[in-house]
Order: structure tokens, then C-alpha cells, then sequence
């Protein structure tokens, strides 16, 4: 059995083609890259999608080295995302699955994350740290559902990053500007806030912005952004960890490139004896193999959307029953 999925909920638009084995056939992607100090304009990113839909699926295919007849079931990104973006792919994904008669599955965009991660890392019954733009979540599996132990409250932890970098007069992602910069840098005292298991970032990064416009150093502010906002997310697992018994944790997600992050996780996991996965850099951002594969498992396990529409902007992962873990 072979899949072919389509990711396409904010920056990226991805096509990836898994078979049964798991193996990752082709994973092509473009990414629309936001103005020099603006966020994404979705209508943009959307307009971006669509005219390298085509062009990104025939790579795909070329680079497996198959057609569309060789694929027998069709994965899309159906959310959480931006609607602009979820639309384009959720149409040309409906196009492609009418026009080859192909079965078409939409996928939750995080358990994509989740699932190329354990994909790719040999994870098994991991903590799952989810950092991406849109989402900053600590979860675990129980009883048939991914469950959030911890998310944000306001913005996610790559907003912390994005949002600093533009008051920097960097572009976005800002991240890896982010962290380059901080390899410079001397702590800075900014508010810590962790709430049970849960995170607020919002208060950090409006203090972190106050001190650069007073004339902090921006290499001070982005090593105490990183250690701060990192620190509170490493509690948090920890807790996530002594509360469920579970010994593994994965990072996902575009931020999990952080080597400080990285380093700071193996820190707490290796004190708890566990074992630390990072999910390899080619597959911690958005791209098409992680919808190809969650499509894939799903349809394979006889499983249904509970969606009402073809998309859902703010569908949450703790919605979807996982019949294959
Ligand atoms: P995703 O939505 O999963 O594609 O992740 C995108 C987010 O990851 C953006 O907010 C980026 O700024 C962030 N990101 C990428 N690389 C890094 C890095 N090295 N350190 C911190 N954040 C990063
Ligand atoms: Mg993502």
C-alpha cells in the first residue's frame, strides 16, 4: 500500500509518499517565506500553495518514481491551520482523489508531528512535546487519544521566537536567528510563568521586548528568551513524565531544532534515566510525508474523521481517536 500526502496548513506546502513499510518514497516541499518583518499574510501563503501544488506533486512523484496510479489512498492536512492555506490543499487533494478515484483521508496536522516522529525515531510510548508556530503542547497517549497534560495559554513557543526576531528586524522563522544569537548572550532575569501544567509565554516576551527597546543587548535577550521559555516547557514534561510513568519524550516540531532545547531535555531525561528522540531536522518542520503516513495508518485501521466540513481550522488533537497506536 502506497500513500501520498499533502500538507498544507500555514507556510509549507509538502507532498510525501510513504508505503506500509514506512519507508518515506519522496518528501518535496516549498515554503512561502513572510515579508521582512511581518507575519505570515495567510491570503499570501494560500496564493503561494496554489501555484506550487502541481509542480510539488509532480517532484513527489517523479522522485518515488511512480504515477498516480501506483498510490492507493490520498492523506490531506484538513487542520488546525490557517483556512486560506487548509483550503487550497483540501481542494486540490478532493481534485486529485476524484480525478485517480482514490480514497481520501484527512489528517490532524499535529498528529502528522507526532507520528513522523515515532516514525522516524523508534519512539514508542513517548511524552510528546510539540512545539511548532501554531502550537505549543506537551501530550501523551491514553486510552485511545493523544491527551494535552500542558499547552500554552496565549502564544506558542515559536510565536515567543518569530515575534522577537521581527522586533529585531529579522525575518521570519525567526528561530534559528534566534538561536544563533543567543549563543552570545548573558542571562537576563524575565517572568517565569508555569501554571500546573500549563504555560504562559505572552508575559516573557512582552518584558523581553521592553528591555531590547531599553537597550539590552539583543544576544543577552535572546539567550534569557531561550532560557526562560525553554526551562518552563522542560518543567512541565518533567511533570508530565513523573504523572504518567512513561520514560521516553519526543520532541516535534519546528522548534525542536533548538540544540540548546535539545540540550536542556537531555539533561532532564538523562537525570530520570529516560531516553530522549529528537525528531530528525528534515521532518521536524511542516512537510508532506507526515500526513502521508498518519493517511496511511488511519485508513488502514478503518479509521473515520469526525469531521463536519473538509477542514476544520481549530480541530484539536485530543478529538481524534487513535486506532493504530
Ligand atoms: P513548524 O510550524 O513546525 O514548521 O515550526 C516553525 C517554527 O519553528 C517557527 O516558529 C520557527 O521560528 C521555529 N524554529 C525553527 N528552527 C528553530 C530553532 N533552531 N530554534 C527555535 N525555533 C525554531
Ligand atoms: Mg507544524
Amino acid at each position: 500500500m502506497i500513500s501520498l500526502g499533502l500538507e498544507g496548513t500555514a507556510h509549507t506546502f509538502g507532498c510525501g509518499i510513504v508505503n506500509e513499510k514506512g519507508e518515506i518514497l519522496s518528501n518535496e516541499k516549498s515554503s512561502y517565506i513572510a515579508p521582512l518583518g511581518k507575519g505570515i499574510i495567510p491570503t499570501d501563503a494560500a496564493e503561494h500553495h496554489s501555484k506550487v501544488k502541481e509542480e510539488i506533486l509532480r517532484r513527489s512523484l517523479e522522485k518515488a518514481d511512480i504515477t498516480m496510479r501506483d498510490i492507493d489512498v490520498i492523506a490531506y492536512s484538513a487542520g488546525p491551520g490557517l483556512a486560506p492555506c487548509l483550503l487550497v490543499t483540501a481542494n486540490f487533494a478532493e481534485k486529485i482523489s476524484t480525478d485517480y478515484n482514490k480514497p481520501l483521508v484527512p489528517v490532524h496536522h499535529g498528529v502528522g508531528h507526532i507520528e513522523i516522529g515515532r516514525l522516524t525515531t523508534g519512539a514508542k510510548d513517548p511524552i510528546i512535546v510539540y512545539l511548532s508556530g501554531g502550537h505549543t503542547a506537551i501530550i501523551g497517549y491514553t486510552e485511545g487519544y493523544y491527551k494535552i497534560f500542558g499547552e500554552t495559554e496565549n502564544i506558542t513557543l515559536g510565536n515567543v521566537v518569530d515575534m522577537l526576531a521581527r522586533e529585531i528586524g529579522l525575518s521570519s522563522p525567526g528561530g534559528p536567528y534566534i538561536e544563533k544569537l543567543a549563543l552570545k548572550g548573558n542571562f537576563v532575569e524575565l517572568p517565569y510563568t508555569v501554571k500546573g501544567c500549563d504555560l504562559s509565554f505572552s508575559g516573557t516576551l512582552t518584558a523581553a521586548i521592553n528591555k531590547l527597546k531599553r537597550g539590552i543587548p539583543k544576544e543577552d535577550i535572546c539567550y534569557s528568551v531561550q532560557e526562560t521559555c525553554f526551562s518552563m516547557v522542560v518543567e512541565v514534561t518533567e511533570r508530565a513524565l513523573a504523572h504518567t510513568g512513561k520514560n521516553e519524550v519526543l520532541l516535534v516540531g519546528g522548534v525542536a531544532a533548538n540544540k540548546r532545547l535539545q540540550n536542556m531535555f537531555d539533561v532532564m531525561v538523562g537525570e530520570r534515566g529516560g531516553k530522549l528522540y529528537v525528531v530528525p531536522h528534515e521532518y521536524s518542520g511542516d512537510q508532506g510525508a507526515m500526513i502521508s503516513w498518519v493517511g496511511l495508518l488511519s485508513y488502514k485501521s478503518g479509521w473515520s474523521s469526525n469531521l463536519k466540513d473538509k477542514i476544520n481550522p481549530r480541530w484539536r488533537i485530543d478529538e481524534i481517536k487513535i486506532n493504530w497506536f
